[in-house]
C-alpha cells in the first residue's frame, strides 16, 4: 500500500498528490514544490476566532 502525500507549488500554487516527492512542479516546471499543509487545523482556528467576537 502506497500512501500519497499532498504537495503544492509555491510559484504557481498548483496542488497535486504524489506518492513520492516531485523535484519539479508538473504544471510550471519550477523547483518550488513543497509539502502541502492540511487546512483542517486552520479552519478550526477560524471557528474559534468567530466565536470569540
Ligand atoms: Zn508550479
Amino acid at each position: 500500500m502506497v500512501e500519497k502525500k499532498k504537495y503544492r507549488c509555491a510559484a504557481c500554487n498548483w496542488k497535486f498528490s504524489r506518492n513520492y516527492k516531485p523535484g519539479l512542479c508538473p504544471y510550471c516546471g519550477r523547483e518550488s514544490v513543497e509539502e502541502a499543509i492540511d487546512n483542517s487545523a486552520t479552519g478550526m482556528v477560524k471557528e474559534v476566532e468567530e466565536l470569540g467576537k
